[in-house]
């Protein structure tokens, strides 16, 4: 990674564990636990409901065996009394008419009572169109006969009828070998057992059937009608079931089944007593925890909701109370910073947690401008010093530098003659040598007083261009006033007579080089300098005290070209 990408990553980090983050950050830790803590209860309480749903359902499918246990414990009741009467009929030769007789109606589901001899012909019926069947080949009339106890058939369509029947056997005590019977059978009405399991349906994802071994369903509730007679739609169910109880050993209970291409099923079965009938009932956890499982949706969305809320809420909190106060003082800061100076921080429009900051920092903003201003009019001093001569109190060279520019220009725009006086003082080294450096200094002083006091009468600008060496300028001026402010700037220095005793004259005097031109684009003021620097050359050739116009008598090495 190079250092860049590096810093780059870095200041992403930054950004993102900034304020608003770490708000955020925040607002989740609170959050977060309460959303968990939720989740967990309503994953609780869905267990629980699936859990009680499926307690319920065994409470009733344990009501529905009882229901017809009570069912099959009648109807062997019935056959059993009704045995004994078969008996007693036989010994006064009226066997048929007796059990006839003694018919219960009160008994919905028994249909019809018979009476079937060894050879499997009915002999006596209830049912008058029965009598004469032969039902040699049943298999419940075989095991009867075996088990001399109550058998329950499969599910069989009856011959009489053509209902859907269960018949059950029970055996006879025969006195002539089974001429007059073996057995007593009752055609147990399937449609009211049905009726029995309504109590069981009706409810969404609840399923309840009772069927025979060959899972031919032999009872339903009327959802479920279309079934009757007709084996489990569910293949797998049986084989899971018969699976279930040879692992088990038991006769009933509960297993998970997924029956094929449909959800999770929570299966309870129990085997009826003496028969091989079998009760399921069958949850559909799904549909039975669909109510639930909608409540538990809406309220993972109110949770969503909730979150979403709280951390739009932290993220306006922190733009609100953090981040404009921030970009507000920003701002002001930023105008501070472009000059604008009476920018300050309007309480209003901060929080109070920010005040002491906004008054530090309008507070700071005063000193700011304060400071300002006295170091602009410092720098202003600073600036005009640094244009002044201390020894002569004249402009020192850059004073005369800029000054000059300011002319050239002001010339050139207005098409005027600007003049240039080169003043030099006459032997001033030995001045310095006789009277001191010190004493020195103070001629120049008083020279310099002198030449202020001629610039001003003559509206020019005096300045000390360096060492002993002086210059005037003089804007909108010819040659001849030039020349003439020039002899009255050596008059007035020697009406000074200041003392010179190694000058020949005994007082200090001046050469003056005069230099005037007409400036234009293609001249540079510097030349003027040379040109009056030329002049005060000649003005020195000529013997010293004295004032020289450029290019009159210059000696020919000092010439300077200047269109004037
Ligand atoms: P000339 O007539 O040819 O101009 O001769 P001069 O001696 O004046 O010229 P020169 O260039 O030989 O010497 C100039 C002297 O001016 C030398 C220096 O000591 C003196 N000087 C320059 N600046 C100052 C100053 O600020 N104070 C003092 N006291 N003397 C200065
Ligand atoms: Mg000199
Ligand atoms: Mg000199």
């Amino acid at each position: 990674m190079s250092r860049n990408s590096y810093n780059r990553h870095k200041m992403k980090l930054k950004r993102l564990f900034g304020i608003r983050g770490r708000l955020v950050l925040l607002a989740l830790i609170l959050v977060i636990p309460l959303m968990l803590e939720r989740a967990r209860s309503l994953e609780d309480a869905r267990a629980k409901q699936i859990a009680a749903t499926s307690r319920e359902y065994k409470t009733l499918a344990d009501h529905t065996v009882d229901a017809q246990r009570q069912v099959i414990s009648s109807v062997e009741a019935v056959l059993k009394s009704s045995s004994y009467v078969y008996a007693l009929g036989t010994e006064i030769s009226q066997p048929c008419m007796v059990m006839r007789a003694s018919f219960r109606v009160d008994l919905p589901w028994i249909r019809s009572l018979s009476v079937v001899d060894r050879a499997g012909h009915v002999q006596c019926s209830t049912l008058p169109g029965m009598t004469g069947l032969d039902l040699g080949d049943r298999q419940y009339l075989k095991k009867v006969q075996v088990s001399r106890a109550l058998v329950l058939s499969d599910y069989i369509f009856s011959r009489a009828t053509h209902q859907p029947t269960i018949m059950a056997a029970y055996p006879l005590k025969s006195s002539d070998n089974g001429r007059t019977g073996v057995a007593i059978i009752a055609a147990v009405d399937l449609r009211w057992m049905s009726s029995v399991m309504n109590e069981l349906g009706g409810r969404p994802g609840v399923t309840a059937l009772l069927i025979d071994s060959n899972g031919v369903v032999l009872a339903a509730p009327d959802d479920l009608a279309s079934t009757l007679g007709r084996p489990l739609p569910d293949k797998t169910l049986l084989p899971a079931i018969v699976a279930y109880e040879s692992g088990t050993g038991a006769q009933g209970g509960a297993f998970t089944h997924r029956p094929p291409g449909e959800g999770k099923r929570r299966m309870s079965f129990a085997q009826l007593p003496g028969s091989t009938a079998r009760l399921i009932v069958s949850i559909d956890e799904a549909k039975v925890s669909a109510g639930i499982n909608r409540e538990i949706r809406l309220a993972y969305i109110q949770l969503a909701f909730v979150c979403l809320m709280v951390l739009l809420g932290a993220l306006l909190v922190v733009e609100g109370l953090i981040m404009r106060p921030i970009q507000t003082l920003a701002g002001i800061a930023q105008k501070l910073g472009r000059g604008e100076r009476e920018a300050r921080a309007a309480r209003h429009e901060l929080p109070t947690e920010f005040m002491p900051l906004a008054r530090a920092f309008n507070t700071m903003a005063t000193q700011l401008t304060t400071r300002e201003s006295e170091l602009l009019a410092s720098n202003n001093r600073l600036s005009v010093i640094a244009t002044i001569d201390t020894v002569s109190g004249l402009a020192n060279r850059r004073g005369f530098q800029s000054r000059l520019d300011f002319e050239w220009h002001k010339a050139d725009q207005t098409a005027t003659e600007l003049a240039l006086l080169m003043v030099d003082v006459d032997h001033f080294k030995l001045y310095n040598d006789n009277y001191g450096h010190l004493e020195g200094d103070a001629c120049l002083a008083r020279l310099g007083e002198t030449l202020a006091d001629i610039a001003t009468r003559t509206s020019g600008f005096a300045a000390r261009y360096g060492g002993e060496e002086f210059c005037v300028l003089l804007p909108d001026t010819g040659t001849a006033h030039a020349m003439e402010i020039g002899e009255m700037i050596r008059d007035a220095v020697r009406d000074l007579a200041i003392p010179h005793r190694a000058a020949a004259s005994k007082n200090v005097t001046l050469s003056v080089g005069v230099a005037v031109t007409r400036p234009n684009p293609t001249m540079r003021p510097d030349d003027l300098i040379e040109a009056a620097d030329a002049a005060l050359y000649a003005a020195k050739h000529a013997g010293r005290d004295c004032v020289i116009q450029h290019g009159r008598h210059d000696p020919p090495e000092a010439r300077v070209s200047l269109a004037s």
